[in-house]
């Protein structure tokens, strides 16, 4: 079977990110006034049922709290969080959570580090990239319920790093690999935010690097992330070791 690659260029999140919580909050906006207008049509009833107006004021409470999710859900996707990158073995960086992943995903996932012996340095947010092998990881073991293999590869391309995370899982359709970037977009219902690969984009682009996806229903799913190599620009007032084309401290 053929595998469809999706390219991150295409991905235009701010106009689908508006969109959507435009849309989710629209929704919460209209179930508050319209419980609100029952419980104001019933308390101005000449004999109101107590029972019912507490009814429907709970319909208001809980669309609000809804609200309140997801600003939270969003407040943590969005924040404007300062990254600090810095020369990173991307092995090292893999190793150390490797444990961690393997005690998450369970034993009927047979997770496999292939890890290329001297892999140049990259620059990236420690941080960023713990939670980018994090959230590729529990996608991958969601797309295999019934257990599979999981593997996380490094290898060297020219003047980049190659990082890939294949599962054997149920692949995605290509409506589905289309839209897989699109922040709050989940097939999982209320099981999924739809913010894993949208957070994995933001940190890759930021590093100054690319991510795509190759997938095939039945067979599974290869996510590769290609990061420039750091070069060393040794200097007496800059010891600092920059990316090709890239810039130091950002914002997130
Ligand atoms: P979430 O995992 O919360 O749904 P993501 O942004 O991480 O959000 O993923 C979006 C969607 O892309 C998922 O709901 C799923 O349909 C699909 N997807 C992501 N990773 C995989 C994978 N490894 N295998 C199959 N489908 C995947």
């Amino acid at each position: 079977a053929e595998a469809h690659v999706h390219r991150s260029q295409r991905l235009e999140s701010l106009g689908q990110l508006a969109g959507g919580i435009a849309h989710d909050f629209n929704n919460m906006l209209g179930v508050i006034v319209n419980y609100a207008n029952f419980v104001i049509e019933e308390a101005s009833s000449p004999s109101p049922d107590l029972k019912a107006i507490a009814a429907d004021a709970k319909q208001v409470v809980r669309a609000g709290q809804r609200g309140t999710d997801l600003t939270h859900q969003l407040l943590s996707f969005a924040r404007r969080e300062v990254v600090r990158p810095q020369v990173l073995d991307l092995n090292g960086a893999i190793f150390e959570v490797e444990e961690m992943l393997r005690r998450s995903l369970g034993e009927h996932i047979n997770l496999l580090v292939r890890a290329e012996p001297s892999l140049p340095a990259v620059m990236c947010d420690p941080g960023q990239i713990e939670q980018l092998l994090v959230s590729l990881s529990v996608n991958a073991r969601d797309a295999m319920p019934s257990g599979g293999d999981l593997v996380i590869d490094t290898a060297r391309h020219g003047d980049q790093v190659c990082l890939r995370v294949s599962d054997s899982g149920e692949g995605m359709s290509p409506e589905v690999l289309d839209r897989a970037f699109e922040p709050f977009f989940t097939t999982k219902g209320s099981g999924g935010t739809g913010l894993g690969l949208a957070s994995v984009y933001g940190i890759v682009t930021q590093a100054g690097g690319e991510v795509s996806i190759a997938s095939s229903v039945g067979l599974g799913t290869t996510v590769t992330v290609l990061l420039p190599v750091a070069t060393a620009t040794p200097s007496p007032d800059n010891p600092d070791i920059s990316p090709i084309g890239g810039q130091g401290e950002t914002l997130l």
